[in-house]
């Protein structure tokens, strides 16, 4: 079959790819990876080599042909691909979920396991644990009749967070705003004032046209000196896929989310779990719920009072009591006032070309590796870079696709992806190969695009991600890269990165003044770093809210009455909020990470990780940030690591203890 899902090439034919591949190569691959495994049972094949190593190559080849697939489906939207997306879905789910609960195959793992155990490296024990875990959470061992219904849960619950993310997709696309009075715009900077002439002009209308996408949300939302404007956006922003709002009702989640928490409840019970709170962290460096709940209240207790304080003085600088659709804006005049700096000032010292030329040249001091453009490899739009990752001695290492501007039928937001993942199997090898995706303002005519310093730090922290997947020395795909690496450890190596964007060493690299190429002249520079500390107490507490609300929901969620999704966020509110959310407000109804990402029960990662990030950059800053040793032990203990060993034996390594939490609360000004 010439089909393009289905070649060899290193890379992946994107211009050839088209929807009616999909269907078929997704059918064909799982009907072979169907046949290996039952050959390889029949065959009794036993040990690692004959029987976990096909099965690991197997894996690899189905990831590799699908990714692509996934990650257009995310950033190049159409009918077509989402049709044919959505209908392989349950085909893959129900695929994985037959292997899950494969009683024969996971027999022949606890051989593997129990045979060889001793004699397998540390690496090949992990994969054959990390198999056995999985599946037990499977539910391998249910009667017939119950992991029917298991299967059945998990093909459910993928379409339902499908359907989650495209009721997301579509109110937001579906909503824009025409302004035809430029005053109405006052306070709105230039770039974006521009491109909202250039969307009307598209769009053959007169006027400026706001489009509902995160730059124009930010933009309007920290600017806009027109109240009923700000306003307007964040009722549509908040209302997004729920009944309330201008598009009430038309692509309402509210019932997919009950549905979606029941359907994880069940699946979690079946397999042996209180809870799906605790099934989620049957994977996870946390050990229990408590542990968890725990963790955020002491943070909460550690914060709240200094969130407080913060939102309080905010009041005072605006005088008056402050709506949510104000918060942005007044801290950004307040933050302007105190430390006589704004967030639109800053951007012309960040041009992407420099920001990019710098972070590259942070990473060669770091690890030694070197970052080159490769303008000949394929890509999927003319946004669209790829750059190859080379070694001390000029080897090929990896590389990546770059992909960083906002534009229609892009979902929102900013995330890595694994395009090809590390192989070195039985003849089988291939380089690892990362999505880096963002959605900065595209570049104005000739002009470069600018960016922000918070989207600095979030192009530092995506690009962390990726070095954990391109610097792996790991063989064995299912624990290379990110792969097996707990949830709540993965963000360890993006929030680490973004430590860098901050410091004295490493800003003058970053950048260069769009017209004068000055570098961020240095009393602008103290003050970006005194902002760093700016609100830090709302901050947390925001994290926390969405942190507390995810997990309790989970883990309070009971079969015999509703899911009390209102409910859950208003006690966390109250619990830790400082500011108050509108009763329409109903940012559940678009929280992708919690119901159609990877987040469920697991949203605590981030402060999770950012413990772990800020504790292991402490070593930095007493040793200097670009010291070799302390950068070598880093690549040599985490990131070349992957998931192959535990993350708390990984981090213990690095550090020489276990973490501590009082480095994060120094970086955020909130120590005692
Ligand atoms: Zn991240």
């Amino acid at each position: 079959m010439n089909n393009p899902l289905l070649s060899d090439a290193p890379l992946p034919a994107f211009g050839a790819i088209d929807a009616s591949h999909v269907e078929p190569a997704l059918r064909a691959l799982l009907d072979a990876n169907r046949a290996e495994v039952a050959a390889l049972l029949e065959s009794d094949a036993d040990g690692w080599d004959r029987l976990v190593v096909p099965i690991e190559r197997m894996h690899h080849r189905l990831a590799r042909a699908w990714s692509p697939v996934g990650h257009l489906n995310g950033v190049m939207n159409s009918d077509a691909l989402r049709a044919a997306y959505n209908a392989c879905l349950p085909l893959l789910t129900a695929y994985h979920t037959e292997l899950g609960q494969n009683e024969r195959l996971c027999a022949a793992y606890q051989r593997v396991a129990d045979r060889e155990g001793a004699s397998l490296g540390p690496e090949q024990r992990k994969v054959v644990e990390n198999a056995l875990r999985d599946f037990r959470l499977a539910g391998v061992s249910l009667p017939p009749e119950r992991k029917q219904r298991f299967r059945a849960l998990m093909e459910r619950l993928a379409s339902a967070q499908a359907k989650f993310d495209e009721n997301v997709l579509d109110a937001t696309h579906a909503w824009s705003r025409l302004v035809a009075d430029e005053a109405e715009l006052a306070g709105l900077p230039a770039h974006a004032v521009q491109r909202a002439r250039d969307a009307a002009a598209a769009a053959g209308q007169d006027g400026w046209l706001l489009a509902l996408d995160a730059p124009t949300y930010q933009a309007v939302l920290t600017h806009a000196l027109s109240e009923p404007l700000r306003r307007e956006f964040y009722e549509a922003w908040v209302t997004r896929a729920s009944e309330r709002g201008p598009h009430a009702g038309q692509w309402d989640n509210g019932p997919l989310m009950a549905e979606i928490l029941a359907l994880r409840h069940e699946a979690a019970n079946l397999a042996g779990f209180a809870n799906f709170a605790e099934y989620s962290l049957a994977t996870k460096m946390a050990r229990d719920p408590a542990e968890v709940l725990d963790f955020l209240q002491r943070l909460a207790r550690l914060s709240r009072p200094a969130a407080e304080r913060e939102f309080a003085e905010l009041e005072r600088f605006a005088a008056r009591a402050l709506a949510a659709w104000d918060v942005a804006f007044y801290s950004e005049r307040l933050r302007h006032e105190r430390l006589q700096i704004s967030a639109e000032a800053l951007r012309p010292y960040f041009p992407l070309p420099r920001v990019l030329a710098g972070l590259f040249t942070v990473v060669h001091r770091l690890y030694g590796v070197r970052i080159v453009a490769k303008p000949a490899v394929e890509v999927y739009h003319p946004d669209v870079r790829f750059f190859e990752v080379l070694d001390r001695d000029g080897a090929p290492r990896g590389g990546f696709f770059l992909d960083l501007h906002a534009r229609p039928k892009k979902r929102d937001g900013a995330w890595m992806d694994e395009c090809v993942g590390r192989i070195r199997l039985g003849g089988t090898c291939s380089q690892p190969v990362a999505y880096l995706v963002c959605n900065f303002s595209p570049p104005v005519g000739e002009r470069p695009s600018q960016l922000t310093h918070h989207e600095v730090l979030t192009l530092f922290h995506e690009f962390g991600h990726g070095l954990h997947h391109l610097l792996t020395r790991v063989d064995t795909p299912s624990v290379a890269g990110i792969n097996g690496v707990p949830w709540d450890a993965v963000e360890l190596p993006s929030q680490f990165m973004e430590n860098f964007a901050w410091r004295d060493e490493v800003l003058p690299l970053i950048s260069a003044h769009v017209e004068t190429h000055e570098p961020l002249p240095h009393a602008m520079l103290e003050r970006l770093q005194a902002s760093r500390s700016f609100q830090a107490g709302m901050q947390t507490v925001r994290q926390l809210e969405f942190a507390l609300f995810d997990f309790r929901l989970h883990a309070e969620f009971r079969p015999d009455r509703p899911a009390r999704i209102a409910e859950t966020l208003a006690e966390v509110r109250d619990a830790v909020a400082v500011v108050r959310a509108p009763e329409f407000n109903r940012f559940p109804h678009s929280f992708q990470h919690v119901f159609s990402g990877g987040y469920a029960a697991g949203y605590y990662s981030y402060k999770w990780a950012e413990v772990l990030s800020a504790d292991a950059f402490g070593a930095f800053e007493e040793h200097g940030v670009f010291d070799p040793a302390t950068a070598g032990r880093f690549l040599g203990s985490i990131l070349e690591r992957g998931g192959s060993r535990d993350a708390m034996e990984a981090f213990v390594e690095f550090r020489g203890r276990r973490p501590e939490i009082e480095p994060l609360l120094r970086q955020m000004g909130l120590a005692a």
